[in-house]
């Protein structure tokens, strides 16, 4: 992912006739805020992309990375807004990347998430243990929530079976800014929780009306991957639509999962390969879509 650069005794950078500011907190790891739109900034950090809207009547927060984090957020928000206060704390799906500041970022906030969220943290997944009940969302959702604050709407919206089958992205209506969590990687291979009821036919399904749906100008903020446009969502979604295409003509010809890896992908998708998400392991995820042994 993408590291923040230290600048020494520089600790805020003024963006330029207000089109993008980039504040590096004074804290180790260190957080950058790249802004989105009115009152909205993303915070890039270790983990998933944080969403931060900040206002008179308190600061929202989309997911909160890990615990490590929290310091480097907390400075990150009060470079922003002076006394600034976490009030509300969303998480757009369970995954330990972006609910593991939850306790000190969210402890004086309302912690909110879709049903699956708080389900799966409260109890142990895999290997990964049960959640600290303090970190847990107090409030949750099945289909979504409109809030108003700050003078503006925000809207939280399940999405899905995608990432997982408890995704929710969220609109800042007045801002032109959507927060779509790991539903959307941006200019990498997704990883598609397929054991957590995720389904890359469903996550693409989520980025075309995304797409469909929102203004060409708006800014999106994917969950893990720099500040993107429409333009970059759209070469994401030909990237799985024509990967997903090639993986099923192989399935549907009998080819086993080994067999669709070693195949391989063209050139032209290797790049999208990254530490995490290897081209095989993409490979691999889209032939087990495609019901591949
Ligand atoms: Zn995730």
């Amino acid at each position: 992912m993408k590291h923040a650069v230290m600048l020494a005794g520089c600790a805020f950078l003024a963006g330029v006739a207000g089109i993008s500011a980039t504040f590096v907190a004074d804290q180790d790891p260190a957080v950058e805020v790249v802004a989105a739109g009115k009152g909205v900034s993303m915070l890039i950090g270790q983990g998933g992309n944080v969403g931060v809207l900040q206002g008179p009547e308190g600061v929202l927060v989309v997911d909160s990375q890990f615990d490590r984090m929290v310091p480097g957020i907390l400075a990150a928000i009060a470079g922003l807004q002076k006394d600034g206060e976490v009030k509300w704390l969303v998480n757009t799906h369970y995954h330990g990347d972006h609910v593991g500041g939850n306790v000190r970022l969210g402890a004086g906030a309302t912690r909110m998430a879709h049903a699956k969220v708080r389900e799966r943290m409260a109890t142990a997944q895999g290997n990964r243990p049960a959640a600290d009940p303090a970190a847990l969302p107090m409030l949750t959702w099945e289909s979504g929530v409109m809030m108003h604050l700050n003078g503006q709407r925000v809207e939280m919206m399940h999405v899905g079976p995608a990432h997982t089958d408890g995704d929710t992205i969220v609109i800042f209506h007045d801002a032109g800014v959507v927060h779509m969590g790991d539903t959307f990687f941006n200019g990498m291979f997704p990883f598609v929780d397929l054991d957590s009821g995720g389904s890359v036919a469903g996550a693409l399904e989520v980025l075309r009306q995304a797409l469909s749906e929102m203004p060409p100008t708006w800014k999106i903020i994917p969950g893990h991957g720099p500040l993107a446009t429409a333009k970059d969502m759209q070469k994401t979604i030909t990237m799985i639509d024509k990967t997903l295409a090639i993986v099923r003509e192989r399935v549907d010809g009998g080819m086993s999962n080994a067999e669709v890896v070693a195949a391989g992908l063209p050139e032209e998708w290797v790049s999208w390969s990254w530490q995490f998400i290897s081209t095989e392991r993409w490979l691999e995820t889209l032939a087990r879509e495609c019901g591949a042994k």
